[in-house]
């Protein structure tokens, strides 16, 4: 029976406690078996029946869960150089989308890409992305915006995770923006989006969420809602892209709708904030964003202060978040919204599995989850995040099954 042994500091990052509490566990082995966590302890108390050949020594390192990525937008075409530039020289990003750029952009690229393309781009991100310890993605479709183009995006999302050891969660979001062949007619895409459109992604099963994006650019709070309520007559999950740009209402939006999560919320309201604090809804950082549209902070303690679990995520896309690195994204977390180290990285664990609805099957290293884990090269969490190398992940296991070992990591 396999056992992951001599592991220096075990972060088990239940989903009990508040932000901080990640439960460590020092001089600690795990194990599994069927790829399933079957021990998870003191060393000193790790049952006889582990032992012999299917010892791992993980040499006194830290031991996390499999991080994960809960909000990408993991397909799309081309890239958004140009306008990075732009920006940098005083450009907003509402106004170059009001000009054709920005999402819209991606749109055309990316109904120029093949299948084969998007396949190809999406599977080497998630090989780049398993290296550094991500074990489950959030993948949104959105850069489709027709029936045709948006059920391919998403059919694009389970061939790539057929053929890959990462678990990817598909979320629908038609709703990112209303595109330019509906511009005079919004009323007829959100009728679109609402009918035949969840009707075809909830029959063929290709999303978990319906995702929208509430903001001046995007779609109001009267349309989000009925978008949200058509998924929720679908059986699919509610998120929303919340007061990322503005303070559109977005939090109590996604709060009186029981989404999952409300992501970005650089510009919650303290009313906002306390609706997320009486609800279910997990908050979704995403630091990265922040960073390169050189926007204030999203008020991370306010939220942890009200009691609000606060997932961090990457957001990749190819506007305002061109990385897939997620280790990175829990840096800015710390840097820029005053998170500590273990607060960051229980929001890449546990309350990310609950912004995707996954937490009964990962995002801690509790009996009966999937033994999905990441050997990091630290001696504990706070190291890891302060110390910032390009990756400090030297093994990544999913379902107990080595994914990726780096070449100084041996057994
Ligand atoms: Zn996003």
């Amino acid at each position: 029976v396999p056992a992951l042994t001599n592991i220096g500091v075990l972060a088990a990052c239940r989903r009990d406690g508040g932000q901080d509490a990640i439960h460590l566990i020092c001089d600690a082995a795990l194990a599994w078996e069927g790829g399933r966590i079957t021990w998870v302890g003191h060393q000193s108390e790790l049952p006889h029946q582990y032992g012999g050949a299917d010892i791992i020594d993980a040499r006194g390192r830290l031991v996390v869960p499999g991080l994960i990525d809960c909000h990408t937008h993991l397909a799309f075409g081309g890239w958004r150089a140009g306008e990075f530039v732009e920006r940098l020289r005083g450009r907003s990003y509402l106004d170059i989308a009001k000009s054709g750029g920005g999402i819209a952009a991606t749109v055309r690229a990316t109904r120029a890409a093949s299948n084969a393309e998007l396949l190809a781009r999406c599977d080497a991100w998630l090989r780049e992305v398993v290296r550094l310890g991500v074990t489950t993605v959030e993948a949104k479709s959105g850069y489709g915006l027709s029936e045709e183009e948006e059920l391919r995006l998403l059919s694009v999302y389970a061939e790539v995770s057929q053929g890959s050891a990462v678990r990817v969660v598909p979320t629908f979001l038609g709703a990112h923006t209303v595109p330019a062949e509906f511009a005079d007619r919004r009323d007829d895409y959100v009728d679109l989006l609402c009918g035949p459109l969840m009707t075809a992604v909830a029959a063929r099963r290709l999303a978990r969420f319906c995702d929208v994006f509430v903001e001046e650019s995007a779609f109001t709070i009267d349309e989000a809602r009925r978008v949200l309520a058509a998924a929720r007559a679908c059986g699919l999950g509610a998120k929303v892209h919340a007061d990322q740009l503005s303070d559109g209402g977005g939090a109590a939006l996604a709060a009186e709708m029981d989404a999952a999560s409300a992501d970005h919320l650089d510009c919650v309201s303290r009313d906002g904030i306390a609706r997320l604090a009486g609800s279910t809804t997990v908050a979704v950082s995403l630091p990265v964003a922040t960073l390169y549209l050189g926007r204030p902070p999203m008020p991370a303690r306010a939220l942890i202060d009200a009691g609000v679990p606060l997932a961090v995520a990457t957001d990749f896309n190819p506007g305002t978040a061109p990385t897939v690195h997620l280790p990175f994204a829990m840096l800015l977390a710390c840097t820029l919204q005053r998170m500590t180290p273990a607060e960051a990285l229980k929001g890449a664990t546990i309350y990310a599995a609950m912004a995707i609805g996954e937490a009964d099957a990962c995002g801690s290293l509790e009996l009966g989850k999937r033994a999905d884990f990441a050997i990091i090269d630290a001696p504990d969490v706070d190291h890891w995040l302060y110390h910032f190398t390009a990756n400090r992940s030297v093994a990544t296991y999913i379902a107990g099954a080595p994914i990726v070992t780096a070449q100084n990591f041996s057994r």
